[in-house]
């Protein structure tokens, strides 16, 4: 007989990474997020998280998670169908949808319910969904859950996204979905091209601004901002666990199609809605990033400060716009090395490792925030460059 737990007792690669002391993950914060952090009992410059605007640690934004709690309790115990809305997620939805150029906005409890909620409500059996490869992990369990078609297209390649539409039939319903900044790269997706096409093929388009939101375009709206697109977006999904420091996801988009989401989305109807705490903080960070939207500069200028300070050193640094820069590594062991002797050197960053990546396509995640110093970022470069060098000689 077989057992399915079979697998689980034949898993070894973190016990291997564990026995060889270079194990990555689970490492314990005893402090805020934020630029400096508190992990095992020391103290490390963070250059692994998404906290582009560097607002997980902002008075305010505590402050009115603290507050919503005191007034709507810790949970809502149920679904945003049934008991579960709070004015709150009534202001915040209203607040994204005004500054996202959108109709109408609803919110789900994370981004990657977002996207299952959105993808198989959206695609159905009659439908194509054309989705880049590099796409988040979410976009790509929402299109198994939906019933539609999945194609997915060679990463920003736009020649083989035309043949793929091409070779589509007329009376299909079709939707073109990307990251709009791709988590782990960095790159930006080429949205004036995607939406090109989509208008010549007659394909609706969706974007995951996860990493766009607050980081792109001259005020933080995002990748079709930055483009001078939001009209053409048809669909801009994104999340609260980044620039908005909270945790949560919203769909922003025309009423109808919100609508229909509210009413048709599994993961939405079947879920307990977002809690107050959560919701009270993003609508602080947003509020925030209103009013302070100079913080969306001085995090590109940390970024460039970086790209170019890794550059100085040698290192090759892709010439993205982003504040995630890619470090490579080719290799799962040489990384997880190199991200251990970062660790033990105080400064953290992300391992991406298969499946995150294609096998021998292995790098260093290193992503910046508007509030860290230059002072902090020297430090990093040195370091990173010091254990890249040591890398050179490392045999596997
Ligand atoms: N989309 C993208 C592009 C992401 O990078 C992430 C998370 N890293 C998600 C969706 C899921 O968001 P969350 O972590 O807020 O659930």
């Amino acid at each position: 007989m077989m057992d399915i737990f079979k697998k689980c007792y034949q898993f070894d690669t973190a016990k291997k990474a564990r026995e060889g002391g270079y194990y990555p993950y689970f490492h314990e914060l005893t402090s805020k997020q934020d630029t400096v952090v508190h992990m095992e009992g020391k103290e490390m410059i963070m250059i692994g998280s998404n906290n582009y605007l560097g607002l997980t640690s902002h008075p305010e934004v505590i402050q009115a998670a603290v507050e919503a709690t005191l007034k709507y309790g810790t949970g809502v115990s149920g679904s945003r169908f049934l008991n579960g809305t709070l004015n709150l997620h009534k202001d915040l939805e209203r607040e994204l949808a005004e500054f996202l150029n959108k109709e109408d906005c609803t919110i789900f409890s994370t981004g990657f319910q977002s996207n299952l909620g959105i993808i198989s409500a959206v695609a159905g059996r009659n439908d194509i969904i054309f989705s880049d490869k590099e796409n988040h992990a979410s976009i790509y369990d929402g299109t198994r859950l939906s019933y539609a078609e999945v194609i997915r297209y060679e990463h920003s390649n736009m020649e083989d996204l035309a043949e793929k539409l091409s070779k589509a039939p007329e009376n299909k319903g079709k939707i073109i979905i990307t990251d709009g900044v791709f988590s782990m790269s960095g790159d930006i997706a080429k949205l004036p091209e995607i939406v090109a096409l989509a208008k010549e093929y007659g394909a609706r388009v969706m974007v995951d601004d996860a990493h766009g939101f607050g980081v792109m375009g001259p005020t933080g709206r995002g990748t079709a901002e930055h483009f001078g697109l939001e009209k053409e977006i048809d669909i801009i999904m994104g999340t609260f666990s980044k620039s908005l420091a909270s945790l949560g996801g919203y769909v922003a988009a025309e009423s109808d199609v919100v609508d229909y989401i509210r009413h048709n989305s599994r993961p939405y109807i079947f879920s307990a809605a977002i809690p107050a705490a959560n919701t009270a903080a993003a609508l602080a960070a947003l509020r925030i990033l209103k009013r302070e939207p100079e913080r969306v500069q001085a995090l590109h200028d940390i970024a460039d400060y970086m790209r170019q300070g890794l550059k100085n050193k040698g290192l090759k640094i892709r010439d993205s716009r982003t504040p995630i820069i890619p470090i490579f590594t080719y290799t799962q062991l040489r990384t997880l090395v190199a991200c251990n002797s970062l660790f033990e050197q105080g400064v953290y960053v992300n391992p991406v490792v298969p499946p995150a990546t294609p096998i021998g396509e292995c790098l260093i995640r290193t992503s910046y925030t508007a509030t860290h110093t230059k002072e902090q970022m020297d430090i990093a470069i040195e370091k990173i460059a010091a254990v890249l060098k040591n890398l050179e000689d490392f045999e596997e």
